[in-house]
């Protein structure tokens, strides 16, 4: 999936994280911040990724020990996350941001013909039935549909509202 396709979901993922836990305005918004950097963060393997490119040596350094899309897409590598946010004592609900926005990232890849590597270091190839191609048609809607959904659901509150007032009208 695109980087587009990828930041939209982590949009949603935090607007839905925000809405159900009721956070306050700054908790919200550095928990879409966070989703989003998350959703992203999988493709630090890949040099021309939105991330690769900022952090090119890190990118270059993943991409040279593991490959891409493999250590970064799998399991282990959510675990390692976890562990990590857990030693620097990281807020629960930032934390649920964070790892949702990375397992997000990882669902979406397994919807291209590539797949990925979910039990790395196990080079076993994880792949939907359904597929799609990186930069195509669905994926496009795809990116388009999260990025709305997203939207709705963090104006939600405010266009029952005014569905509301517009009905007893
Ligand atoms: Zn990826």
């Amino acid at each position: 999936m695109t980087g587009k396709t990828h930041a939209s979901c982590g949009f949603l993922v935090g607007a839905l994280t925000t809405q159900y836990l009721q956070t306050d305005v700054f908790t919200s918004v550095t928990i879409i911040i966070l989703s989003v950097i998350s959703s992203l963060l999988p493709d630090i393997c890949h040099t021309q990724s939105k991330f690769g490119r900022r952090f090119k040596i890190l990118s270059f350094i993943t991409r040279l020990l593991f490959g891409h899309r493999t250590f970064t897409h799998s399991l282990s590598f959510i675990a390692t996350i976890i562990f990590l946010l857990y030693l620097i004592q990281t807020p629960v609900y930032y934390m649920v941001a964070i790892v949702i926005g990375m397992i997000s990232h990882v669902i979406l890849d397994m919807l291209t013909p590539k797949g990925v590597k979910l039990f790395y270091p196990l080079r076993i190839n994880v792949v939907s039935p359904i597929h799609f191609k990186t930069g195509g048609l669905v994926d496009l809607s795809l990116a388009t549909a999260l990025g709305v959904g997203a939207l709705y659901t963090l104006f939600q509150p405010y266009i029952n509202h005014l569905t509301q007032q517009w009905l007893s009208h």
